[in-house]
Order: structure tokens, then C-alpha cells, then sequence
């Protein structure tokens, strides 16, 4: 398990102006080193309180991501250093994240998750709920987030031509938003979307980022 040379080989179908978030969820520290020593910035975590603990016994430079579904009650644990959240999908952990941002004088970047899966998920928006959030009163009075895009998962299948219509579907979304709400905010401009199983897939549907763990780091248990 050689994870600098698992690096390079995902890097080496990663086109330069997409952005690799190396999935470092469950796994320890020293792997993370040793990513970071061939110049890898970024990782990702889904558990608030993994991603603390690793925070301080890490290099200062390192760009966190959250990629999990974030609960209220551990929003305060990642909004001191967290680069990006990948996942918010409501207007109640928004406003949590805002006032957490706000104790610490920062203004924290995330996505919208969408549910663009097949699959039953409780968790990701459709545009209509995406919607009534950004049109509510109460979101745009929110000054210390920064919405930059949009995060969705695709069907764990074998069947790629779903996966690519899953994937689709993310992009078009994103491109409505775009059009309808940020044609002129520039910050708006990121697609997360694809894993270890499909990430060449999301690559060729306009994913500006992408997220892969373990074909870096290996299966977890
Ligand atoms: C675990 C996880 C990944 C990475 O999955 P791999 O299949 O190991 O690459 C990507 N995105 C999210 C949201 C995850 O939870």
C-alpha cells in the first residue's frame, strides 16, 4: 500500500484545472504526511471530530474539506479551519454555520448537496427546495458564508451510462443555478462530484472537483 505512488497515478488523469480532494476519512495521520510530502493540499473528512483531532498534528497548510453529512452540534468543531463543507443541504445548518462563522470572525465556503442518486438518500436538495432556500429572507441575511457551487453523489452501480446521467443532472442543476442566481458572482463555480468508482466519469461531465479515498489510501474497513 504505497499511497505517494496511488497519488500519482490518480493525479495523472486529473486534469490540471480540477481540484483532487484526497479522502483521508479513517485513516491515519501518517498517510496523510505522506500524501502531503508529494505536494498534496487537499483532503477530505466526514466526521467532525476526525477532522479536529487530525487538524492540529498536521501541517498548517493543508485544506480541509468536509464531505459528510454535517450535524448541527459539530458544526462549531470544524467552522474554526475547515477550507470547504461539501455538504449542506438545509437552511437550518446554514444558519449554524453562519453563527459559528461569525464567533470566529470567518467566512466559510460551501456547497449545496444535491440528491441527483437513484438510490434513497434522506440527504441532498432538489432544485425546488434549493430554491426556497436561496429566495428566503432569512438566508440572505446571512454575511459570513459563501456559497461556491454544488456537491451530488452518484448511484453505487456498475451501470456507467446512470452514473453519467446522475452526474449530468448535477451539472445541469448547477448551470440553472448559474444562470438564474450568480451569473456575475464569480465564486460560484464548483462541481463536486465523483469517487475512487467514477471520478474519470464525473471528469467528463464537468466536475471541477473531485473526491478519492480509497483508491489513494486504500479500502476501509
Ligand atoms: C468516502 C467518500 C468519498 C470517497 O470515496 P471512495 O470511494 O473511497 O473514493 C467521496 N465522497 C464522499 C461524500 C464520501 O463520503
Amino acid at each position: 500500500m504505497d499511497v505517494q505512488v496511488n497519488l500519482e497515478k490518480v493525479l495523472k488523469d486529473i486534469p490540471p484545472q480540477v481540484k483532487l480532494v484526497a479522502v483521508s476519512k479513517t485513516k491515519p495521520v501518517e498517510m496523510i504526511q505522506s500524501a502531503y510530502d508529494v505536494g498534496q493540499r487537499d483532503f477530505g473528512e466526514n466526521k467532525a471530530q476526525d477532522m479536529a483531532a487530525k487538524y492540529p498534528q498536521l501541517p498548517q497548510d493543508i485544506r480541509w474539506h468536509f464531505i459528510g453529512h454535517l450535524q448541527t452540534n459539530k458544526v462549531k468543531y470544524i467552522v474554526p479551519f475547515v477550507s470547504l463543507i461539501h455538504a449542506a443541504d438545509s437552511l437550518k445548518i446554514l444558519l449554524e454555520i453562519n453563527k459559528q462563522a461569525v464567533k470566529y470572525g470567518r467566512v466559510v465556503d460551501f456547497l449545496l448537496e444535491f440528491h441527483v442518486a437513484r438510490e434513497e438518500s434522506k440527504f441532498g436538495l432538489n432544485m425546488e427546495s434549493a430554491e426556497n432556500i436561496l429566495q428566503s429572507d432569512a438566508y440572505q441575511k446571512l454575511k459570513n458564508i459563501r456559497l461556491c457551487g454544488v456537491m451530488g453523489m452518484a448511484t453505487f452501480t456498475t451501470d456507467t451510462e446512470q452514473i453519467r446521467d446522475e452526474f449530468r443532472h448535477l451539472k445541469s442543476i448547477f448551470d440553472q443555478l448559474k444562470d438564474k442566481y450568480f451569473k456575475h458572482t464569480d465564486s460560484f463555480k464548483e462541481i463536486s462530484m465523483g469517487m475512487s468508482g467514477d471520478y474519470l466519469i464525473a471528469i467528463e461531465e464537468g466536475a471541477t472537483i473531485v473526491r478519492v479515498g480509497s483508491k489513494i489510501f486504500g479500502a476501509r474497513n
